[in-house]
């Protein structure tokens, strides 16, 4: 018989050494926890199968899993001695919520249950503390209310502020064991209220009614937005942690905490982390109470008072650190810790793979390789390439004049500008509609995760290192200010005032993450390099990698970026970007409206000179290196004149009637210009027009060659081929080019001539096209388009419903449609090898810079990936990893 209940502690471990898709991950590390010796308070685990079965069958719990609940429950009284409902000694419990992943979207954890109005009095006369039982109960009633019966917690909050001020309090931990008690009989008549029923007295119904309320959040609209934005399937289902309580909040040799085993936003190898005493462990994220940090060293840096654990409590710290190394060699990665001091006595309650910034990831991943406890491989392996992103970004001018308003804590590194707004739904709509915004909030709570996922940065006015705001924007990558105390915030108005001043909805406003800076206006920034670890772990990454990593660039600054970030050539240079200039426009347009080809070849000549200018530079920058460079692509009537005064300056360049030009223009109007007169279309009908080209190229690369000795290596490209006649023409056009500059110049420069494979029938005639053609390159941006019937520009309009209805995985257009498209490239690479086993195949259309597409790319065998300059650190990651996988 299938069993769903899994116990740890005391010596016992049914989970082994965590399985976390059955025990999920918070399950899954307390039996690993136990099961190497740490001090776990007993519990046991239900497991994820139960929550899909718990859908399956109407939302009930079959019999035999509530024996092994029973079970459970037994093995937790068994070690620890005391009895669940018992009113002289009663066992307490927390029940947690714990996901594959961790899910923020997930119900809140109930700490205390099993307290009732017996048992409160039993807790109270063992523990010799009254004050302790009280607050436990008022705690449990609360957080029962709030997350199992979904009432407004608002309420009890509110009972709670006036209970303090009527006393003239400051803190809770100032009201008495009989003000505890008064407000628990308070907080019964809010429920009732609200509720319409007595809060539950019956240990074993709060049980099952927060065992219930774990699986049913699985299906909570923020649990399954939160699914959304990170593909996290539908069917892995939640586990339910249900576990003997300790308690922190036992007065001054008690405490909680939570901690990294190093540094999540630096990398740093030091603890890192903070810690109440007196509390229990919401208090530590819910900012009620400003945390002390754990160690003296993080204590004097940040030049706080209030002592250290490493200070207030020397053993209990001594033994954490302790179980901090033990972690980090058991786990051979960096930790996110959740402890507790129960008079002097440390227990851990919760150990995973922390959530880190890019910057930490590489410094963990190449200081771990140094330090022996992983390989270089895994520390390869260890890096999201995505993530490099943050780095690749430009950071505030350290010399830019700053508008400082206040300053926060440093919780997510990297700087944003942006639109001030005050809510998500609001950060999400601005941001659809294309504004940069940064989200300010007093604190964040699960509900603001699409607002936070849309902003460029986040700002609270509350809350931690280790806030939810914190913990969100650093696995999100955003930056993020937190507990930046001296602003206040009122959201319904749209303002936030700090050092008196006002800043309103829609101001700009700058926060920079790695400081806690907060200005007003926009900051200038500065491009950023791939110095110490990035440059260590990039080197490693190119010792493993064999794809090839090109860039798509255009500009010579483009160019030298991307050769900066270790672009190996260029693997799509688009010439039209340079027909747009200012200078240029003009004599374009004559060519284009030109009646015949000698009245082009006037205009060719203008742009002639400009043309092999563009290529000298690039080739300047590019020396040695290949460089794709694709001729005329797009439709004609892109370069058309609008204005009158446009069309004036063409006819005058030209010396022909304003109205002849107009009439031209409207003769060259396309219906479907994507599928128009395009591509080598443009080569095949105006020949003259690629041969200006190609000589352009041809020149350029002798002058270069002769300045700088090495020569550069042109490779190029026609496009939208479909046939290998259109090919051999177009090949025709430029080797004759190539001839008459070379003969002209004395001296030759090596060159290949091929093509984009982009249309179907391209793909599909690739044996043939490979007889043309000395290489291909995939432009999987039209490929898509044309082999889906899809166009890009139009697409967002269904495409986040085929997404999200499962038809398409991930954005075809981001991530290659590996089963159609990827069909037609590998087929295409095969044809084309078959003909020309020589033949080089790379890709160059968006997806060149991202993993997924670029793992494939590896499988299929292809010999370079091209990707934007940003892209090319990225690039080569994933490369990396995809040489490693095979
Ligand atoms: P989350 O995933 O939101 O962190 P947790 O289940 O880890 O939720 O618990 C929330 C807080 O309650 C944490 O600080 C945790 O350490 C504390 N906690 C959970 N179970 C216990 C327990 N049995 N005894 C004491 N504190 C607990
Ligand atoms: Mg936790
Ligand atoms: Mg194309």
């Amino acid at each position: 018989m299938t069993h769903y209940v899994y116990r740890f502690g005391g010596g016992v471990s049914d989970g082994g050494s965590g399985d976390k898709v059955l025990l999920g991950g918070k399950g899954a590390n307390l039996a690993e926890m136990a099961s190497i010796g740490l001090p776990v308070p007993p519990g046991f685990t239900i497991a994820t199968t139960m929550c899909t079965r718990y859908y399956e069958e109407g939302q009930t719990f079959p019999e035999s899993v509530q024996d092994e609940v029973k079970t459970g429950i037994a093995h937790i009284e068994g070690i620890t001695g005391k009895t669940f409902g018992d009113a002289a000694d009663p066992l307490l419990v927390s029940v947690r919520s714990g996901a594959r992943i961790s899910m923020p979207g997930m119900m809140d954890t109930v700490l205390n249950l099993g307290l009732n109005d017996q048992t409160v009095e039993g807790l109270a006369s063992v523990s010799d503390d009254a004050r302790f039982a009280w607050d436990s109960y008022r705690r449990f009633i609360q957080m029962y209310s709030d997350v199992v019966l979904e009432l407004d917690h608002g309420r009890f909050e509110e009972a709670l502020e006036i209970a303090k001020e009527d006393r003239g309090y400051y803190l809770d931990t100032d009201l008495t064991a009989d003000d505890w008690r008064a407000l628990v009989a308070q907080y019964k008549d809010i429920v009732v209220e609200l509720w319409g029923k007595p809060f539950p007295q019956d240990v074993h119904d709060q049980l099952w009614g927060a065992i219930g309320a774990v699986f049913g959040s699985w299906q909570a609209d923020r649990a399954k937005v939160y699914r959304r934005l990170n593909d996290i399937p539908g069917d892995w289902g939640t586990a339910v942690n249900v576990q003997a309580m300790v308690f922190g909040n036992m007065g001054d040799t008690s405490a909680t905490g939570v901690a990294f085993t190093r540094d999540p936003s630096t990398g740093q190898n030091a603890y890192y982390g903070e810690f109440l005493i007196n509390a229990q462990g919401e208090d530590v994220v819910a900012g009620i109470r400003t945390p002390q940090y754990l160690t003296r060293a993080a204590r004097e840096t940040a030049n706080a008072k209030p002592l250290s654990m490493e200070e207030a409590m020397p053993e209990a710290y001594a033994e954490l650190a302790a179980v901090f190394d033990q972690l980090e060699r058991h786990y051979r990665d960096m930790q996110d810790i959740e402890f507790t001091v129960q008079q002097g006595k440390l227990w851990m309650l919760q150990t995973r793979s922390g959530k880190r910034t890019a910057k930490a990831a590489l410094k963990i991943a190449v200081d771990m390789a140094e330090e022996g406890l992983i390989s270089r491989e895994e520390a390869i392996a260890r890096v999201d390439p995505q993530a490099l992103d943050q780095l690749l970004h430009p950071t505030l001018d350290p010399d830019a004049t700053r508008d400082v308003l206040t300053k926060g804590l440093p919780a997510s590194p990297g700087a944003a500008s942006g639109f001030a707004v005050f809510d998500s739904d609001t950060a999400e709509r601005r941001s659809n509609a294309g504004d940069a915004v940064i989200l300010i909030r007093t604190e964040t709570s699960p509900e603001d995760i699409h607002g936070m996922h849309a902003a460029r940065g986040i700002l609270t006015a509350r809350g931690g290192m280790t806030s939810h705001a914190a913990v969100v924007a650093r696995g999100m990558g955003r930056p993020c200010v937190s507990g930046a105390g001296s602003i206040s915030i009122d959201a319904k108005a749209g303002v936030m005032k700090v050092a008196g001043r006002e800043i309103r909805e829609g101001d700009i406003v700058t926060i920079d993450g790695a400081t806690g800076e907060v200005m007003a206006g926009a900051v200038a920034t500065v491009q950023p390099e791939l110095a110490g670890d990035f440059g260590t772990l990039m080197e490693w990454a190119d010792g493993v990698r064999r794809l090839k990593v090109r860039t798509n660039a255009e500009t010579p600054l483009d160019c030298r970026t991307a050769r900066d970030f270790g672009a190996e050539g260029i693997g799509l240079c688009r010439t039209e970007h340079m027909f747009f200039e200012q200078s240029r426009i003009t004599a374009v347009r004559q060519m284009i409206l030109a009646e015949d080809e000698a009245g082009r070849r006037v205009a060719l000549e203008r742009l002639l000179p400009e043309q092999r200018s563009d290529f000298v530079e690039i080739f300047e920058v590019m020396v040695g290196l290949p460089c794709t460079i694709r001729l005329l692509d797009p439709p004609l009537h892109e370069f058309l004149p609008h204005a009158e005064a446009e069309f004036a300056e063409v006819a005058q360049a030209a010396g022909i009637e304003v109205e002849q030009l107009k009439r031209r223009a409207a003769e060259l109007h396309e219906f479907n210009p994507m599928l128009g007169h395009r591509g080598c279309r443009l080569g095949v009908t105006y020949p003259e027009i690629y041969e200006m080209q190609a000589r352009a190229i041809f020149e350029a690369a002798v002058i270069v060659a002769e300045k700088s000795g090495e020569a550069p290596i042109p490779e190029v490209m026609i496009p939208l081929v479909g046939t290998k006649r259109e090919l051999e023409l177009m090949k025709i056009v430029v080797d004759k080019a190539a001839q008459a500059v070379f003969a002209d110049k004395g001296r030759t420069i090596e060159y290949l001539v091929g093509t984009m494979i982009e249309l179907p029938r391209a793909a599909l005639k690739a044996g043939e096209i490979a007889e043309a053609g000395e290489f291909f390159s995939f432009g999987t941006n039209d490929l898509t388009q044309t082999t889906l019937g899809v166009s890009r520009d139009d697409a967002s309009r269904f495409l986040g419903a085929y997404v999200e209805k499962g038809i398409y995985a991930r954005d075809p257009f981001v991530s290659i449609d590996v089963e159609g498209v990827g069909e037609l490239i590998e087929l295409a690479a095969e044809r084309g090898r078959k003909t020309r086993p020589d033949i080089k195949l790379g890709i160059c259309g968006e997806h060149g810079g991202d993993p997924a597409s670029i793992a494939f790319c590896e499988t299929v065998g292809l010999d370079y990936v091209s990707a934007s300059p940003y892209r090319v650190p990225i690039a080569r990651l994933a490369a990396a990893q995809a040489a490693l996988k095979k």
